[in-house]
């Protein structure tokens, strides 16, 4: 049977809880412990799916299909395990799912209430990602701030499952802010006291006590933590301010929470196998060159609505022991004659169009794209980033020139990019895009095999247009490769121009595959030609 950790938090949100729970789950795992990593979203949402990305930061996909919180993409960076379908739980995903059996009759003759109906319902999707997984540890974190009305039920169903399961299998970490007070110059605790009691009152106890704080605690503030919290000293891990979320688990480890842990499971304490991860942040602090790539979407107001992405250049970037600075460009802005793509562009060593919905903002990337491919600077697309590639080069290329995608323009005549087939009876917008792992088989001699130096790739999807593969010929008579197709479906899964020294783009998402340790090749490719063009005449190499 597993054991049980979930993290909570306490006074404000964004004081890095997803982190947290990450680095517990790292650094279970480097005591040779399965670990295994689920997040509770209090929203009515049953998906992030339809959310805006300016609301909700990237959708992230699971191999399995699933669309969820971002939060899952640092799970799975820190942990390197693919998660699925138990791995996000929301309200809506609860409510639905009770609602659908009361219309089936499975409660007959009873009342549905949220105690114990919803709350049981919560308690078997936590049963259930144990059962999935086979862990031996699984780490949930719930959502939202304790205390708010939306977590309420969530909370309830977990001091339910500590009763069931009692103290030696499961343990609550709470995670807290400690704030500086300019003026009277010090560290302030209550908060911390407030969230804690806010957390009793719902019937949990922490166990340890997570505190973000600007400085070190020091041993007077340390006490009374330890002391309203009812919990021993040691159980305060300090959760100082970084300049690299990378930084966390080892900070954390100099404090021993992961033996904090096992020994209130009564689990064995075995020896840490952290080299791999130690490695890395040597790395991250020896980064002694930089290059700039310009990051064009339509929701970069918010740097989270590309949070893998970026990562993914980061990543990239450590093998070169190099800093990606994100020219972050809005690729609307680039519409009408008022900017200057030289300008916009004149620092950056490559230009990556990610993925994205809707037509606002599309002619801004495909003259972005146009400009990459013309002045034979690296291109990435990604998703939408490939599809608006094969619209600029049907245009300006082929001659097309009204090419374009039924997504922006549903009367287009020559729909380069067209719904799929069996999406054209898709009703509801909600998790029926084409999701998660499907196979490529990559073309030998292509950039695409060098990168990936396989025959067979899986990667993960999360799109309803598809390249219209009656003009794959017209495309290829004039100089663009099809370098990856789905071996089932005959798909178009990646496209290049060879005549470019690196122009690739691809209709998956690379970038969830990403990891810290193991960055993707697609990413490793880009970046590396983004530096060789740094040092051509052509670069404009900021440092
Ligand atoms: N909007 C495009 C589609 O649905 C691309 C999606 C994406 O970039 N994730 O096919």
């Amino acid at each position: 049977m597993a054991k049980f950790v979930f993290v909570t938090g306490g006074v404000c949100s964004g004081l890095g809880k997803g982190i947290t729970a990450s680095s517990i789950a790292l650094l279970l795992k480097a005591k040779g412990y399965k670990v295994f990593m689920q997040k509770f979203d209090p929203y009515m949402n049953v998906d992030p799916g339809t959310m805006s990305p300016i609301q909700h930061g990237e959708v992230f996909v699971t191999a399995d299909g699933c669309e969820t919180d971002l939060d899952l993409g640092h799970y799975e960076r820190f942990i390197d395990e693919e998660l699925n379908y138990t791995s996000n739980i929301t309200n809506g995903k609860i409510y639905s799912s009770v609602i659908e059996k009361e219309r089936r009759g499975d409660f007959l003759g009873a009342t549905i209430q949220i105690v114990p109906h919803i709350s049981n319902e919560i308690k078997n999707k936590i049963y259930e990602a144990a059962k999935t997984s086979e862990a031996d540890i699984v780490i949930t974190e719930i959502g939202g701030t304790v205390g708010d009305i939306e977590s309420s039920v969530m909370m309830e169903a977990l001091r339910q499952f500590r009763l069931e399961q009692g103290r030696e299998n499961t343990l609550f970490v709470h995670t807290t802010l400690v704030p500086y007070l300019f003026g009277s110059n010090e560290l302030k605790t209550k908060p911390t006291q407030n969230s804690v009691i806010e957390l009793r009152r719902l019937g949990i106890q922490p166990d340890i006590i997570v505190t973000r704080a600007p400085l070190d605690l020091g041993n007077a503030i340390r006490a009374k933590i330890a002391l309203f919290g009812s919990i021993p000293e040691k159980n305060i891990i300090e959760a100082k301010d970084v300049n690299n979320i990378y930084e966390i688990p080892i900070n954390f480890h100099r404090q021993q929470i992961e033996d904090i842990i096992l020994n209130q499971f009564g689990l064995k304490i075995t020896k840490s196998n952290l080299t791999f991860w130690e490695d890395l942040l040597d790395k991250v602090n020896h980064l002694d060159q930089e290059i700039e790539i310009a990051l064009v979407g339509k929701y970069v107001e918010l740097e989270d609505a590309y949070l893998s992405v970026k990562e993914a250049l980061k990543h990239a970037g450590y093998q070169f022991l190099t800093k990606v600075k994100i020219n972050w460009v809005d690729s609307e802005k680039l519409e009408g004659s008022r900017v200057s793509l030289d300008e916009v562009f004149q620092h950056s060593s490559g230009i990556l169009v990610p993925g994205g919905f809707g037509s606002r903002g599309i002619e801004g990337k495909i003259l972005a794209c146009q400009y990459a491919r013309e002045h034979k600077i690296p291109y990435l697309g990604i998703c939408l980033g490939m599809q608006i590639a094969v619209i600029e080069f049907a245009r300006h290329v082929c001659g097309i020139s009204d090419a374009s995608s039924t997504e922006f323009d549903e009367a287009c005549k020559s729909p380069v990019i067209d719904l799929m087939a069996d999406q054209k009876s898709v009703v509801n917008k909600g998790g029926t895009l084409r999701l998660g792992n499907y196979p490529c088989q990559i073309k030998k001699g292509t950039l695409a095999y060098q990168d990936y130096q396989q025959d067979l790739i899986l990667e993960r999807h999360r799109h309803r247009y598809e390249f219209n593969n009656q003009y794959m010929e017209i495309l290829k008579a004039n100089g663009m490769v099809f370098s990856g197709i789905n071996p089932d479906s005959g798909l178009v899964e990646i496209i290049e121009l060879p005549k470019h020294p690196h122009f690739i783009a691809c209709q998956f998402h690379p970038e969830f595959k990403s990891r810290p340790t193991k960055a993707h090749p697609l990413f490793v490719s880009f970046i590396e030609s983004a530096i060789q063009y740094a040092k051509t005449e052509n670069g404009k190499k900021t440092n």
